[in-house]
């Protein structure tokens, strides 16, 4: 008896969590937090768990849309068994930490809804198992019925440092949930390599850029191209480059391409400025580079000059000592850097915005990125309406599947049945056409929060 029960992060992106109970065992795949959602609601359905049985977590990788709710589900179910890479691990003890702080910042709590203490953290921290990669472990819920076990495997999921694609086999059964996946290389991570992983009966697959025409995505080296061109127009004019950035994964990927355009003399000679998490987590990809998969292996981050964008305080310093300025959030959520630097951006015709990954609608990034100079923006609800004098210009540097690859994880891995999570309505329906017209056997779910699924093999 195998069943499939989406808690969050099915028909969108955030809170990522799916139950899966397995002859008796439950396992929950990711327990991740809503970014631009508050207080309960940023939660997965966790009251969906009532009365069914928990006993293990598998977290896929360290970003917040996976991870980030997991101290609210200790809260709830103390003893839980969570296993992740040990790079995902590493990662969480720091990001962990730096949520807390953001969410004792900004949120009240309320009824069902504890910020959780640097303390408890602690404690989660350590009690995070790690699997290797490829090494497999077998496990029983207190309540399994079946004579066999559940084998778990985690493969190198090429998204960021420490990601897996997650195999889950039983009884002849395969499952296989991608967590976010990318079969291209990028500037540090290698694609995913799926090539040990055949026949599976259930794909549970992540649908990102499902909706996004790849050409407007480009490539990885064609947006380096592209984003040469745009930046030396910048650099040369005296601007200065403000790049709205994930602390984890693009911040070291973007850091390592800059630097390398840098050196083969393509991009203009410039200060960059880093700060914050995002420098603690380039240390966790510098340790590891030996440890996993990885391209430009001999390049360390911590090699590559950088200045403290937390020691400025006045930002007319930028225009004197122009540059480009790595700044996280990635989708400028009000409160973080990125958004304290955006105020005075708007005001200097001479600088520039660059977009570079995922933005979620109605942030205040997405709404920069979806207008040009000269245009007015309400950033949030309470402020007003801005001017946009500096430029603004979007890139991709894909680190999620494209729709093709998406298709071609399904084809690598000849499922009998795909349900597709992670991913907004336009994702689903793009994907799901592909495979009902190119695969006219497999039998297609569209994940709804809610909804369980059997996933019994027929
Ligand atoms: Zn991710
Ligand atoms: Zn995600």
């Amino acid at each position: 008896m195998i069943k499939f029960l989406p808690l969050g992060g099915a028909d969108d992106i955030g809170a990522s969590s799916f139950y899966l109970n397995i002859s008796g065992t439950g396992i929950l795949l990711d327990c991740g937090i809503h970014p631009r959602k508050k207080g309960l609601d940023s939660l997965p359905k966790f009251e969906l768990l009532k009365d069914l049985p928990l006993d293990y977590v598998f977290i896929s990788h360290a970003h917040q849309d996976h991870i980030g709710s997991l101290p609210f589900l200790i809260q709830r179910i103390p003893h839980v068994i969570i296993f992740s890479t040990p790079q995902t691990k590493e990662i969480a003890e720091l990001t962990l930490h730096n949520a807390a702080n953001i969410l004792a910042n900004s949120l009240n709590e309320e009824n069902g809804f504890r910020i959780y203490t640097h303390d408890e953290i602690d404690l989660l921290v350590r009690s995070i198992c790690t699997m290797e990669y490829e090494e497999i472990f077998s496990l029983k819920g207190l309540r399994h019925f079946s004579p066999s076990p559940i084998n778990i495997t985690f493969y190198d999921a090429g998204h960021i440092l420490g990601a897996a694609a997650i195999l889950i086999e039983h009884n002849e059964q395969k499952i296989l949930y991608t967590g976010d996946i990318n079969l291209s290389n990028q500037t540090i991570m290698t694609g995913a390599d799926l090539s040990k992983v055949k026949k599976i009966d259930t794909l549970i697959l992540e649908s990102t850029y499902a909706g996004t025409d790849s050409v407007k995505l480009g490539t990885w080296q064609s947006e380096q191209k592209r984003f040469t061109w745009e930046a030396n127009q910048i650099l040369r004019n005296g601007g200065a480059i403000l790049i709205p950035v994930f602390a984890l994964g693009k911040t070291q990927e973007l850091l390592a391409s800059i630097h390398l355009l840098m050196k083969k003399g393509a991009l203009t000679e410039t200060n960059i400025y880093t700060g914050g998490i995002g420098k603690e987590i380039s240390s966790l990809y510098d340790r590891n580079r030996y440890l996993v998969r990885r391209k430009n292996i001999e390049l360390e981050l911590r090699e590559i000059a950088q200045n403290n964008l937390f020691e400025i305080e006045d930002y007319n310093y930028f225009k004197k000592n122009p540059g480009i300025v790595l700044a996280s959030s990635g989708m400028m959520f009000e409160g973080t850097t990125s958004f304290r630097l955006l105020d005075f951006w708007l005001r200097q015709e001479s600088f520039g915005i660059f977009g570079v990954g995922y933005m979620d609608s109605e942030t205040p990034g997405y709404k920069i990125m979806n207008s040009k100079r000269g245009d007015v923006v309400q950033l949030t609800e309470f402020r007003s309406p801005q001017k946009i004098n500096c430029h603004v210009k979007r890139f991709y540097f894909p680190s999620h599947s494209k729709r093709e690859e998406l298709i071609k994880i399904v084809a690598i891995t000849s499922p009998k049945r795909v349900v597709i999570v992670h991913g907004e309505n336009q994702s689903h329906d793009w994907l799901g056409l592909q495979i009902l017209t190119s695969y006219k056997k497999i039998k297609l779910y569209s994940a709804q929060v809610g909804n369980q699924i059997n996933l019994n093999i027929d």
